[in-house]
């Protein structure tokens, strides 16, 4: 359960400014923006991080291709991603990029602290390097893959199998060797510091392989932060970028002492499965290193696969396979709220998703259309028939009277803010499912148009509809963290507008909060029904 009174910082990662947002970066950044609502909805404090990755030998070269500086090819890309955020209703707080004057002060402040605690040292680095994930490669990691490959006469990265660089050239290091048994002893006490669970292995066999120590600082170009003692280096952009986390909430500024007290450690950074020992591994080494707190918890979500409609299995996104999905097709196709209930809702989060155009046709249509859309409308519609436009004139103590409806809203709650709590979304959804299934049911077996048509029975249409419209309200509020728009509207429906900012949500979800007598408003079909040709 939520403590209410707690600050909750959340992060994705920082996303690498040179490639456009794409389905994968929409997928984590909504992930985030749905426990981010979901917590302020529970009163808590929240402050939603996300931003871009600016720097690194990658970012020089493109600039170059494109005859700008390195900062103007940063500064033209940064809009698209504020864009496709806004379109897709993210709710972070703030919005970090690497080159701001805030992170480059963060990381020179870093590099003073590891100098001091002792843990960074100059040595010659000579090993492969991948400009492409700007990732070091052993000479075992890279004579194994060659092998694996069947590569003869060159090298190939071991991750991308792109040529490799031959790096021979001066660099700092940080001694991440010293951090071997303080990272399996973090594992042990805080079992739940990856998740989901099954994540931990992955982790703590790398830890227990060995660890080396690492390359943190560069030579060969200059698109980076300088080494405030050592203005030939620049800084290694991952130890550059898991800095950002930090810096969002003060680290190295005096004037943000107080923020960063309450805000720092994170209590999620939530990231993609393919940079978990980064932010597994490294990140709070780099921590332990300067005696920082350390984030709570790491949470890996899964990649997006695309189903093969033939084969029923999930592949790889891309360009050559012709099954590439960009937000902007699926936005087309079931407009933003369906789309951030799809992939929230249908995919598990840890897991990878297998995602298809006539998935998404089948889960909107059945969940939304058929379900909470053709509820919400078939109830308000017989509100405002047989009430003159308005929510029934509540009848007394109409909120105690046992129903099937509010015995299963009694137990709801609880169970939906356990399961969100854990990024658990589809067994959140599921219970939500069950009031709205429940709801649907119950208009037919109480069939209030045959109870309308005998005024002796007056008070048992006002019960059935006032138990609908209840069930409508508290569904409202359960769905709003993945369809905030659709559930403020459904609430503005039946003059519940206020209602939408609610910081208190377990007690907005009590049976008894309808307004009695108000205004109900039909409207539009929320959710269109999709032609199951389309998929
Ligand atoms: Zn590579």
């Amino acid at each position: 359960m939520a403590d209410n009174k707690k600050p909750f910082y959340i992060t994705t990662p920082i996303y690498y400014v040179n490639a456009a947002p794409h389905l994968g970066t929409a997928y984590c950044t909504i992930l985030c923006d749905v426990q981010a609502r979901f917590r302020r909805a529970m009163g808590q404090d929240v402050k939603f991080l996300t931003g871009l990755d600016e720097h690194g030998e990658k970012v020089q070269r493109a600039a170059e291709d494109h005859g700008k500086t390195p900062q103007e090819w940063c500064d033209s890309l940064a809009p698209a991603f504020h864009d496709i955020w806004n379109t897709l209703e993210i709710s972070n707080d703030d919005f970090i990029r690497t080159t701001q004057p805030r992170q480059i002060r963060a990381v020179q402040h870093l590099w003073d602290r590891m100098k001091d605690a002792g843990y960074i040292y100059k040595d010659s680095y000579d090993g492969w390097y991948c400009v492409h994930e700007e990732t070091y490669y052993t000479e075992t990691q890279v004579s194994k893959s060659d092998e694996d490959h069947g590569v003869v006469g060159r090298h190939l990265c071991p991750e991308c199998q792109r040529e490799l660089q031959r790096v021979k050239e001066e660099s700092w290091f940080f001694k991440l060797s010293a951090f071997q048994d303080r990272l399996l002893k973090l594992y042990d006490e805080h079992p739940d510091f990856v998740m989901p669970a099954f994540r931990m292995n992955e982790v703590r066999s790398f830890v227990e392989s060995g660890l080396r120590d690492i390359s943190v600082s560069r030579t060969s170009f200059d698109w980076g932060i300088p080494v405030p003692f050592d203005d030939k280096h620049v800084t290694y952009v991952w130890f550059d970028a898991l800095l950002n986390y930090a810096t969002a909430v003060g680290f190295g500024d005096p004037d943000m002492a107080d923020e960063y007290a309450r805000r720092w450690p994170a209590q999620y950074h939530v990231v993609g499965k393919d940079i978990i020992r980064f932010h597994c591994v490294i990140w709070p080494a780099m921590l332990m290193a300067i005696g920082e707190a350390l984030p709570e918890h790491v949470f890996a979500h899964g990649f997006l696969m695309v189903r093969n409609e033939e084969t029923g299995q999930g592949e790889k996104m891309s360009k050559s396979r012709g099954n590439a999905i960009a937000p902007q097709d699926v936005i087309d196709m079931l407009g933003v709220e369906g789309y951030r209930y799809y992939f929230m809702t249908d995919c598990v989060p840890g897991e990878d998703g297998a995602i298809s155009y006539s998935r998404m046709t089948q889960v909107y249509n059945a969940d939304l259309a058929n379900s909470w859309g053709n509820l919400v409308s078939r109830s308000l519609n017989m509100s405002a028939k047989y009430f003159d436009g308005k929510t029934p004139e509540l009848p007394e103590g109409w909120a105690d009277r046992a129903n099937p409806l509010k015995d299963i809203a009694d137990g709801l709650v609880d169970r939906y803010v356990a399961a969100m709590s854990v990024f658990d979304y589809v067994s959140a959804k599921n219970a939500v499912l069950e009031l709205v299934h429940a709801a649907n049911h119950y208009i037919e077996d109480s069939a209030p148009w045959a109870v309308a048509k005998d005024p002796a029975r007056a008070d048992e249409l006002e019960q059935i509809i006032t138990n609908l419209l209840e069930a409508i309200r508290i569904s409202a509020h359960l769905f709003a963290p993945f369809m905030p728009q659709t559930s403020a509207e459904v609430l503005r429906r039946m003059s519940l507008a206020d209602e939408a900012d609610t910081t208190d949500l377990i007690a907005a979800c009590q049976w008894g909060g309808l307004a009695s007598g108000a205004a109900v408003t039909k409207g539009d079909a929320l959710f269109p029904r999709l032609d199951v040709k389309k998929g």
